[in-house]
This record gives C-alpha cells, sequence and structure tokens, in this order.
C-alpha cells in the first residue's frame, strides 16, 4: 500500500542572497540565530507537516523557509499526511468554520471525528518512524492538528501553525475552535497571521504572531524581463501571438539549473488568448469559494457592460483541480466559474480566459503565475475571507496596482489608496467594477499604487524576516 506520508524534498537556498536587499548584518544575525538552534537541537531535526506540496499559501512557503533553513545549516524537513477523500471533506468543513463559514454545513460531530481521529492515528504510525523524541514538529493548519497529542505522547515538540483565522467570531468559528480543542489544548505553542485570530481559548501566551512573507528569489518572485514574461505567457497560450523565436521561456531553478516552461498536456485553458497590447485584470487562486473568482467574472462583466472603452481581458488563473489532493471543492467551483463564463454574453465571452495552470512541477507552475502576475495592468484578489493573501503581497512586489477586498489580513498588507485598493464590501460588484475602471483609466494613479505597493513588501514582507521569527519561537520552544 502507498505510504500516506511522504517527504517533500527541499533544496538548499542560500541566505547570502538577501544582503543586497537587507545588507549584511541581517544576514549575519540570522546566522547566528540558525546557529543556536542547530546546537540546541543537538542533531535533532525540525519537521513540517501540512497537507500539500503544491497549490496554496502554505506550501508556498515552506518550499522557500525550508530552502533558507537548509541553507542556514538547520535540518528542517516537510512532510505531507494523507488520506481518504471523506478526511479532506472534514478538513475543508474545518477549513470554512475557521473562516466564519459553514461549508458544506455537514456536522462537525463524533462521526466526524472519528474519520479524522482514525486517518491521523494511521498517519502518525508512519511518523513514529521518523520523528524521534526531541524533535520539534510544526503543524501547519487544520488537517494534521489532531497529530498534536500522539506526537506529543511519542515525545517529540510540538508547535501548531495556523494560517487561517476570521475577524469575527460566529458559530462557525466557535464549532470550529471546539472540534480542533480536543486536539490542541494541550499544545503550549501556537502560531497565529494576526492578533484577532487567536480564540479566546489559547489567548493565555501560548501564541505568537508572525505575518507571512514572500521569498523575492523564488521562482515565483524572480524578476522577468519582459521578452520572458511575454515567451512564457505565449507558450503556454494565454497570450496569442507567434511562438517565441528563442527559448527565452526558459528559467533558472532555486538550485541553479535551468528549467523550462513547458506547453504541458496538463495546462487548461478556456477562453481567448489575450493580445500583448490589452490590459490584463488577473486574479490567480485555489479553486475556492472563498476567493470568489465567480464574483470577479460577474464584477469583470459590469465593467465590461457599464464602462465599455477600453478594451480589456481578464484572466482567472488557478492550480489544475484534477492535480490538488487536498481541495475536494476545487472541480466544483472551476465548473460553477466555468457555467458562469458560457452564460455570458459573447461580447464578454471573448475577454475572458480561464486556466488552469500546471502543478506537476511546482516551479514551472510559479514561474507562470510570476508572468501573469508581471504582466497583469491590474490583480484583484477578491477574497470573501483571507488568513493573509500571499497573491496579493507577491503582486505588491511586482509593483502591480491590486485591488482587493477588505478582509481579513488583507487589511494589513495593503493601506487604502495608498499601496493598493482596498474594497470594502467585497460583495459589491459594481464597486469593484467602478475600481476597476478608476484604475485602468488612470496610467498615473496605477503606477503610484504599484511603486508604493513595491516599497511596503521591501519594509514589511520580505526576506528572512519570517524565518527570524520562527527561529526564536523555536529557540523558547527548546529552552
Ligand atoms: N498559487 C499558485 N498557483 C496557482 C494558484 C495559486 O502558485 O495556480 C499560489 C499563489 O501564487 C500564492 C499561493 O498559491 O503563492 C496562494 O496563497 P494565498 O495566501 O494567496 O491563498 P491560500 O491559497 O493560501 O488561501
Amino acid at each position: 500500500m502507498m505510504p500516506l506520508v511522504q517527504e517533500v524534498p527541499a533544496q538548499v537556498r542560500s541566505l547570502e542572497r538577501f544582503v543586497p536587499l537587507l545588507g549584511q548584518t541581517a544576514v549575519d544575525e540570522a546566522r547566528a540565530l540558525a546557529q543556536g538552534l542547530h546546537e540546541r537541537l543537538a542533531g535533532g531535526v525540525i519537521w513540517n507537516v501540512n497537507s500539500t506540496a503544491v497549490g496554496g499559501g502554505v506550501a508556498e512557503m515552506l518550499h522557500s523557509l525550508l530552502g533558507y533553513a537548509r541553507g542556514a545549516g538547520l535540518d528542517v524537513r516537510w512532510l505531507t499526511i494523507g488520506g481518504a477523500p471523506e478526511f479532506f471533506r472534514i478538513t475543508k468543513r474545518l477549513h470554512h468554520a475557521l473562516h466564519g463559514e459553514h461549508g458544506d454545513g455537514s456536522a462537525l460531530d463524533e462521526a466526524a471525528h472519528h474519520v479524522y481521529a482514525k486517518t491521523l492515528s494511521r498517519n502518525a504510525v508512519e511518523l513514529r518512524e521518523l520523528v524521534r523524541p526531541g524533535d520539534v514538529v510544526l503543524l501547519h493548519d487544520p488537517q494534521p492538528a489532531g497529530l498534536a497529542p500522539m506526537l506529543l505522547a511519542a515525545g517529540a515538540r510540538v508547535l501548531w501553525r495556523c494560517h487561517i483565522g476570521a475577524d469575527e467570531t460566529n458559530e462557525e468559528v466557535e464549532l470550529g475552535w471546539r472540534f480542533l480543542a480536543r486536539y490542541l489544548d494541550g499544545v503550549g505553542c501556537m502560531i497565529f497571521s494576526r492578533q484577532r485570530y487567536v480564540p479566546a481559548r489559547y489567548r493565555d501566551g501560548r501564541a505568537s504572531i508572525v505575518q507571512p512573507s514572500i521569498d523575492a528569489f523564488s521562482a515565483k518572485n524572480i524578476e522577468l524581463d519582459e521578452h520572458t514574461v511575454r515567451s512564457i505567457l505565449v507558450h503556454v497560450g494565454i497570450l496569442e501571438g507567434p511562438p517565441p523565436p528563442s527559448p527565452r521561456y526558459a528559467f533558472v531553478r532555486s538550485d541553479g539549473t535551468p528549467g523550462r516552461v513547458e506547453r504541458s498536456a496538463d495546462i487548461l485553458r478556456l477562453g481567448r488568448a489575450s493580445a500583448w497590447e490589452t490590459p490584463l485584470v488577473v486574479q490567480v487562486s485555489r479553486w475556492d469559494p472563498l476567493k470568489d473568482m465567480l464574483g470577479v467574472l460577474r464584477g469583470f462583466s459590469i465593467l465590461v457592460q457599464n464602462h465599455a472603452a477600453p478594451t480589456v481581458d481578464l484572466v482567472l488563473a488557478g492550480p489544475n483541480v484534477r492535480a490538488v489532493a487536498d481541495d475536494p471543492e476545487g472541480p466544483a467551483v472551476f465548473e460553477a466559474v466555468y457555467r458562469a463564463f458560457l452564460e455570458q454574453p459573447p461580447a464578454i465571452r471573448a475577454h475572458v480566459h480561464l486556466a488552469m495552470l500546471p502543478t506537476a512541477d511546482v516551479e514551472e507552475n510559479a514561474v507562470i503565475v510570476n508572468a501573469l502576475q508581471r504582466h497583469a495592468t491590474i490583480v484583484a484578489q477578491k477574497s470573501l475571507h483571507e488568513g493573509f493573501g500571499l497573491t496579493v503581497t507577491e503582486a505588491m512586489w511586482k509593483a502591480r496596482p491590486v485591488i482587493a477586498s477588505a478582509v481579513g489580513g488583507i487589511q494589513d498588507q495593503i493601506e487604502d489608496g495608498v499601496s493598493g485598493v482596498l474594497l470594502r464590501d467585497p460583495t459589491d460588484l459594481d464597486t469593484f467594477a467602478g475600481e476597476l475602471h478608476r484604475v485602468l483609466a488612470d496610467r498615473a494613479l496605477a503606477e503610484r499604487l504599484g511603486a508604493a505597493a513595491r516599497a511596503r513588501v521591501r519594509e514589511r514582507f520580505l526576506g528572512i524576516r519570517h524565518l527570524v521569527q520562527y527561529g526564536a519561537i523555536i529557540e523558547r520552544l527548546l529552552v
């Protein structure tokens, strides 16, 4: 039988790259912290456990954080857990609950506990072969949270990292926390993205706050010149045009080896390719109802109908729904967006492009997202809830004007009217269309928002700050 637990290989990335961005002192301090941790761990391993290696913010951050931690000499590793679709249906239900939503509305009852705990027990049997007493285990999000009691009993030091949360509590939020309490109450160290996300029961000194950041040197965010952007997007069929004259769709992988964007069988596109000159509105997200791809499509439709000129296209891009195991809603959400797309009048459909990006090769996927974000005239993130929108930070770093919902962490990321535009009511599609029009029509405004966005990311959401915060928290755990 296939093992449930899989190790995700991590590349070693050098901290040296941050010297030009952040200075030698910052890099030296990070190294010294890693060295101290290394000695304290005395041969122990820091494990990260989540449920997928691709598609979503957690996977995105783990790839780079792991690489830099390994580059600083720490033995940090990454495991994914597995389970049957029923397990992931329950964890998705939990995920929605912690955002304050009822998801599929199913009961989080004893039967759900049974499936959840039983799946994690089977994973724990495999984990106990790997994790030794004294090792540090970071469990990410609700999927592996239930491993905590078993790992603690095995002598591991357990830390729970919660990447989601709701600004306001409601019945669903309470329900979600009640479900998890059975597994998490014994965990003495937790990390959240915002203070408001810490549930009352854990406001007892055990919670730390860490704001997620992005990796400026990953395939997702590395500088790409215009020619490369164009070549990649023509090559995958998002932009129209002749095939690129030279293989500039090649890119450098984080381990320094060459990579190539292939027009892989894995990419699925619906709609018409855009012309290079046509302004583009882009939203890149998982096919999750909380990302509201459907609302973006409807808002865009209002834009085209009410604010006619100039011509503008929309790309909604996300992972290939068949490839992401822990997102059971993906196919249905994509299907709903596709149906809404078909219902649009031809004049609108001609300007909309749905793309499922290949996921088999994480860096190929990343470089396509990178090119798409760089080419975007406006990046939208019209989420209904968001723990912290990495896509927002990614687009800001690329100096794009971002129009995003004033929900969750996005409110910490964008200062409204300065480093982007915040939508007070994300369900108000007329305002969304109006804001799209306002930014499309005013190039100076777009540039100003983009420049301020980039500066803000450089200041707050970049580089090794994130790593240093994790290091300090783990150091306390080891005392
Ligand atoms: N992402 C990606 N390919 C996709 C869709 C999303 O690489 O097809 C990435 C995206 O660039 C970002 C992450 O997945 O890095 C999504 O993180 P975010 O915090 O925005 O949302 P989450 O998916 O964690 O809710």
